[in-house]
């Protein structure tokens, strides 16, 4: 390159890079409020000056300057131990270290350094000799080591020791969501280091190449790019233990021997004592009052259950327990939640109370319907159908029978001389003889029939699917059991005769009303003829 300057090396040109990036870094650092950021500022601003500096060894300018730029340099190398071990104090949460007596201690060094080699040309301690040379054209220095050199590589690389151990320790010791920021950081540490290591003890200081400040740029990058991810990573933790510490379900971690490692306030609502003290107890032992078995809290899925809170049985809890796995999918402890649900219970019962009483009132009231049902189609005094039951059953029996082609018959009764029990012995004593009539009737009917009270002392039997003479037969059998019925009343007892006249279907008539009425006209007949008989339609033409 020949520009303005007669050539620019091009160690020049990489280490005015890492001055950038180290410096961008600083400022990036400088504004994370982030665990050692401060320190890493810095640090980062200490590597930019021995970068800065360092470029200057590599332009095409005066021996004074060179000599100038490079005492310049040690500020930031001279720090560069110190700083580093502040920040892995600061980024491993090691604060309690850094009293402002242990910082003084630190800053000793390199304050020391660089007055020694300020000092340098009157005691030598540090550069026993410092040459100029011409090189690719360059002048250049050409050192040697003093006494003081060793000492400050030994110490520095002590502390810088120290700083990589504790970084290292707390690599291990974290979780997943850290180990991967402290990796880059000490990625990011490593490089440097390795490179001035590998500069001492291979490259002379003769050679004017030191690697330390071209791995700067790197290490700055790296840097920047863990202090922003640790800053974000800091928010979630710290919001996840809030949100536990906070929330209104219980929660229990167990690891994987089901001790208690974690127990939030909440649970202290549902058990007795402190929370804390239940850290490191099993959990089995702690949850036996809570369920028989201890099978949920055993398996390798999701498992939710519901349990009574041993303390307060009207109090329920949903009870989820959730397998935690490591990253090789080993079980590596259990999460329980608890919530409790005892108003959702109380509701739940509430409305299945609730439900229950109006299934009870559907019932009576099916009941209820069923029985107003029967009383319309029922007369209440003998339990017989009524009329207008037999009125719509019979017109649906008539045209049945007129589709499937058989003879219904109709028997029409009437009680003789009924008026004279009521006149003789009164309205009550007419209604026992009405009812023990209807008995009779009822007992007497055959699958099929149906038997009506027609009017108030008027009865008809229907039988479907018999001949006239069938029915005249079994009208005969009824009229004598009728008639041997005895009803006892105060000192007497009670019998009636009956008139009976039949009709049937088809011959008599073809509907409800022309069968009835001729059923009718039969038993009028009877009437006529002197009572307690029985006549046919039919017999009523022959007549
Ligand atoms: P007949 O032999 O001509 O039938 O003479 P009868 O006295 O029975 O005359 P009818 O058939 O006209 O009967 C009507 C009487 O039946 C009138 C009433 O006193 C009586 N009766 C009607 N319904 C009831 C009732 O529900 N209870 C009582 N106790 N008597 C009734
Ligand atoms: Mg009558
Ligand atoms: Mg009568």
């Amino acid at each position: 390159f020949r520009t303005m300057f007669s050539y620019i090396h091009p160690y020049a040109i990489l280490s005015i890079v890492s001055v950038l990036i180290t410096l961008i870094a600083s400022i990036t650092a400088w504004r994370q409020p982030a665990p050692g950021s401060r320190a890493l500022s810095l640090l980062l601003l200490s590597m930019a000056i021995w970068s800065g500096c360092y470029a200057t060894r590599w332009l095409d300018i005066s021996v004074e300057a060179k000599i100038f730029w490079f005492r310049m340099m040690f500020l930031g190398v001279a720090s560069i131990p110190t700083l580093f071990l502040v920040f892995a104090l600061g980024f491993t949460r090691n604060e309690s270290w850094l009293t402002s007596r242990n910082l003084i201690l630190l800053s000793l060094q390199p304050v020391l350094s660089l007055i020694i080699q300020w000092t340098n040309p009157y005691h030598h301690l540090l550069y026993s000799s410092l040459h100029v040379v011409q090189n690719e054209g360059l002048v250049m220095m050409e050192l040697a080591r003093g006494p003081w050199y060793l000492l400050n590589i030994i110490y520095s690389y002590a502390v810088i020791g120290v700083g990589i151990f504790l970084m290292s320790q707390a690599a291990l010791r974290s979780g997943p969501l850290y180990r991967y920021q402290y990796r880059l950081v000490l990625v990011a540490c490593l490089l440097p280091w390795g490179g001035n290591i590998l500069n001492e003890a291979y490259f002379s200081s003769f050679t004017n190449l030191d690697v330390a400040p071209l791995t700067f740029g790197v290490s700055g990058v790296i840097f920047a790019f863990a202090v922003l991810r640790t800053h974000f990573m800091d928010l979630i933790p710290v919001a996840r233990s809030y949100l536990i510490e906070t929330m209104h379900d219980g929660v229990l971690v167990l690891n994987v021997q089901n001790r208690i490692m974690d127990i939030n306030p909440a649970m202290e609502t549902f058990i007795q004592g402190k929370a804390s003290s239940y850290i490191g107890k099993n959990a089995f032992e702690v949850l036996k009052p809570w369920m028989e078995k201890t099978g949920p809290i055993q398996g390798e899925k999701e498992v939710r259950t519901e349990l009574k809170v041993p303390l307060d049985s009207s109090r329920y809890l949903d009870l989820r327990v959730t397998p935690l796995y490591d990253r090789n999918h080993a079980l590596s402890g259990r999460l329980l939640v608890f919530r409790d649900i005892t108003e959702r219970k109380q509701v739940e019962r509430r409305l299945r109370q609730v439900n229950d009483k109006l299934q009870g009132q559907l019932i009576e009231i099916g009941l209820l319907q069923s029985k107003l049902r029967e009383q319309a189609i029922r007369d209440s005094l003998t339990n017989l159908f009524n009329r207008r039951y037999l009125e719509e059953t019979l017109d649906r029996e008539l045209s049945r029978a007129a589709r499937e082609n058989y003879p219904v018959c109709v028997i029409m009764i009437d009680l003789d001389h009924f008026k004279r029990i009521n006149d003789t012995h009164g309205h009550e004593a007419g209604d026992l003889v009405l009812k023990a009539i209807a008995e009779v009737l009822s007992e007497q009917s055959r699958r099929g029939d149906f038997a009506c009270r027609y009017g108030g002392e008027e009865f008809v039997i229907t039988m479907p699917n018999i001949t006239m003479d069938v029915a005249y037969e079994r009208a005969e059998v009824l009229r004598q059991s009728l008639n041997l019925l005895s009803v006892p009343y105060e000192y007497y007892n009670l019998s009636v005769t009956i008139s009976m006249g039949i009709a049937c279907f088809p011959e008599s008539g073809q509907t409800r009303e022309t069968i009835l009425r001729a059923a009718d006209r039969a038993l009028y007949a009877v009437k006529e003829a002197g009572r307690d008989h029985i006549l046919c339609y039919d017999q009523l033409q022959d007549l």
